[in-house]
């Protein structure tokens, strides 16, 4: 129910992305009066430029492998060749298709939405364009942009934003980072047929995840025969006619058509006005919030990639669902970021949730680790030599099932259930009591019965 009297609204939202359009939409199902303003294209980076672009084109380009295979087991197929065109005007047709779901779904609520970027000019005031608004409360939703480090030459460089736009297929890419982009857009471009090397400041790749898992992802990835590049740092891009020259810090120079900068994502935040209202953040930029995502300015409010600790479109839908639900509902709330699972759409795709095996030994001392390696089924019939891994973490005092991590085909699919488990407290006893549904890769996780020494 709207609690508006002196204000224009009883909420204003900056920012039409996952976070954004769910709390405004949200809050207004619910009788709050509720405008928002967005300076691109409605559905935010997740739509538009990440999540939903991006998985397309890793099912594009696992059929590379699938048509492979698909000889193997006596089909007659061949692979004469992929089309970015026109791979890139089906995708960017859907793209368009959900961003106009968005502005449905905010009309739909009778959300009052405003094309121009909004600035916060008040502690209740924004200002889009020549238009002044008043709301009870601001909620800045604008999300994050690509981070490019200070290299000589780095302008030649493209992120992730600008790889949707390209209309042609690059013959050669260097990706640099090691993160969840690098390497997902390293998997991507290798199986549409670019040649792809990746270049990484350190050890291995995913440096934050479980480290049995990653390198073991990192071995699968250098088995497609993709050159990955560790402690590798480059020191200068020039650009030589069509190419660029990468000049690497061990002295070689390699050419490239396209260099691929994935390293991180930094909040979105220029220009938006935090500064006239004294807005304060993190070091790295990020909005510093409380656990009611409520900034030092009591009627300004962040959530999503601007303000989260975790950058995942889930956990920006969860924040906003939280706060409507919290202003007009009445519902208190504790942001709960413990046990959200995760996947990296690499070929093989990376899953897990819960902490990795040195986190769970800080967090509980010993554990106990069931490991399975194996060849899926899918390849025996076949050349590929992917393996599939999968772990799972445990609690010995307790029993409990404190983490599973995984990499191998679908794996994603069997952690968002395995989540479920975890989040109930599930024992490894009851993953041991569960029948598996046979012949399947998941049935391995209720089949875990040797502990890793
Ligand atoms: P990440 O934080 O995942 O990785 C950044 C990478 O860049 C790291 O490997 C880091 O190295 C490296 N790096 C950072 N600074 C430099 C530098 N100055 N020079 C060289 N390398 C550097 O960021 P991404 O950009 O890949 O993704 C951003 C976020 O987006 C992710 O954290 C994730 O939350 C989200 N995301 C989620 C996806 C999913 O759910 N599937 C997909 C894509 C993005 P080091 O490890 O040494 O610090």
């Amino acid at each position: 129910m709207s609690t508006t009297t002196k204000y224009d609204y009883d909420l204003f939202v900056i920012g039409a992305g996952s976070g954004g359009v769910r709390a405004a939409r949200w809050s207004a199902g619910l009788g709050a009066k509720v405008g928002i303003a967005e300076e691109y294209r409605y559905g935010g980076t997740c739509v538009i430029r990440g999540c939903v672009p991006k998985k397309l084109m890793v099912y594009a380009s696992e059929f590379a492998s699938d048509m492979k295979y698909a000889k193997d087991y006596g089909w007659n197929v061949e692979n004469s060749g992929f089309n970015w065109s026109h791979l890139k005007t089906i995708r960017d047709n859907e793209v368009q298709r959900l961003s106009d779901i968005y502005v449905s779904l905010l009309e739909n609520k009778t959300v009052e939405h405003f094309e121009g970027k909004g600035v916060i000019t008040g502690p209740n005031e924004v200002t889009v364009g020549d238009k002044k608004f008043t709301a009870e409360r601001i909620l800045i939703a604008t999300g994050a942009r690509p981070f490019f480090p200070d290299v000589p030459g780095i302008e030649h460089a493209i992120s992730s934003n600008e790889i949707f736009e390209r209309e042609t297929q690059p013959k050669s890419v260097l990706m640099v980072g090691g993160g969840f982009i690098a390497v997902e857009f390293l998997c991507i471009l290798h199986g549409l047929g670019t040649k792809a090397d990746l270049s990484y400041r350190g050890e291995r790749i995913l440096k934050s995840f479980d480290s049995e898992t990653a390198c073991f992802l990192q071995e699968e990835i250098k088995k497609k025969g993709i050159n990955v590049m560790t402690h590798s740092n480059i020191t200068k891009i020039e650009k030589n006619s069509e190419m660029y020259s990468v000049t690497f810090d061990d002295g070689s120079v390699k050419e490239y058509e396209v260099v691929f900068y994935a390293t991180g994502r930094i909040p979105n935040t220029q220009g938006l006005g935090l500064d006239n209202v004294a807005i304060e953040t993190h070091k790295n930029g990020r909005i510093k919030v409380n656990e009611k995502f409520q900034t030092n300015i009591p009627s300004i409010y962040a959530v999503g990639d601007v303000s989260s600790p975790m950058q995942l479109t889930p956990v920006a839908l969860e924040e906003g669902t939280h706060l409507a639900e919290y202003w007009f509902n009445g519902k208190d709330f504790k942001m709960d970021y413990k046990l959200i699972p995760s996947a990296v759409f690499t070929s093989p795709p990376l899953s897990f949730v819960g902490p990795s095996e040195d986190e769970a030994k800080e967090l509980y001392g010993e554990v106990d680790v069931y490991t399975s390696n194996f060849r899926a089924m899918k390849y025996t019939l076949t050349e590929g030599q992917e393996r599939t891994f999968l772990k799972m973490i445990v609690n010995p005092k307790t029993d409990e099932v404190l983490a599973l991590h995984g990499v191998g085909k679908d794996v994603p699919e069997m952690i968002q259930l395995g989540a479920v488990a975890l989040k109930a407290g599930a024992k490894k006893a009851d993953f041991d009591a569960t029948i598996g549904i046979h012949p399947t890769s998941a049935e391995e996780f209720v089949t875990l019965r040797t502990k890793r020494d």
